[in-house]
């Protein structure tokens, strides 16, 4: 029987492609979305994946989307905490709604995504819990301090569930990507862009396949005894 994992945002951008990858190493794979019908539509023709949509920010709705994967598929032993969305404006005129749409989704969806998995894996003596961080929750970014706040808040997640996890055989990472050419990034104004590619030692943005492999390596049982770390993806931009 082929182990299920869970990829939440994954009919598009990073989601898609790491979707796609742990489907090529052989789990049973579903996607989730928000509200992107037509892209999701377009990535079950393409790869065969069925997709759910349900918004992370809600915990009921999570829950529920969450037991029909199961129902469907079997018990969920690899969870890729994917989605994610910008509200950028400088500090001072950034609104309490930019910032709380901010967090819902970006951290407490990861709360949503994961807890109400946890009981299961803790049972079953398994889990992979992947969350998809940024580099920016690293090192901070201009006009970002919403968006930084929940990325560095999921760092803190993965090690503390790697310590309450570790004895059941549940570990949990991130992955902090740099700058990966997805919608996310192509919706920056080019010259912004231009702008942050001069910045990056490798020269270009990054590509979704390239996260997607460090997924399918952290969700193996290969790599079982890394738990709380954090893998750093970003062409050298900045050595963390
Ligand atoms: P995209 O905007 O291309 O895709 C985002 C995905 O998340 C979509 O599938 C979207 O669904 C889904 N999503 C958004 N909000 C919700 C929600 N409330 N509930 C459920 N699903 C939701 O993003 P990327 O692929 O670029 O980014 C993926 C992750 O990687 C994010 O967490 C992002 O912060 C992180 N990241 C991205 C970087 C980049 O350079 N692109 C760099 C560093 C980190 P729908 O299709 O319905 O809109």
């Amino acid at each position: 029987m082929s182990r299920v994992a869970l990829v939440t945002g994954g009919s598009r951008g990073i989601g898609e492609a790491i979707s796609k990858a742990l489907k090529d190493a052989g789990y049973a794979v579903a996607a989730t979305y928000a509200g992107n019908d037509e892209a999701a539509a377009k990535f079950t023709d393409e790869t065969g994946i069925k997709t759910y949509k349900w918004n992370v920010a809600d915990y009921d709705e999570s829950k529920a989307g969450l037991a029909q994967v199961e129902s469907d598929l079997g018990p969920i032993d690899v969870v890729v905490a994917n989605a994610g969305i910008t509200r950028d404006a400088p500090f001072h005129k950034m609104t309490p709604e930019q910032w709380h749409q901010v967090i819902d989704t970006n951290l407490t969806g990861v709360f949503n995504t994961v807890h109400p998995l946890w009981p299961g894996m803790r049972e079953r003596k398994f889990g992979r819990v992947i969350v998809i961080s940024s580099i920016n929750g690293q090192k901070g970014q201009f006009a970002q301090v919403n968006y930084a706040a929940t990325k560095a808040g999921d760092l803190g997640i993965v090690k503390s569930l790697a310590q309450e996890g570790a004895r059941a055989g549940i570990t949990a990472n991130a992955i902090c990507p740099g700058y990966i050419g997805t919608d996310m990034v192509m919706a920056v104004p080019e010259k912004v862009r231009e702008s942050i590619i001069a910045q990056i030692p490798a020269g270009r943005l990054g590509e979704p396949e390239e996260i997607a492999r460090c997924v399918v390596f952290l969700a193996s049982d290969d790599s079982g005894f890394i738990n709380g770390s954090t893998i750093s993806a970003n062409g050298a931009q900045f050595f963390v």
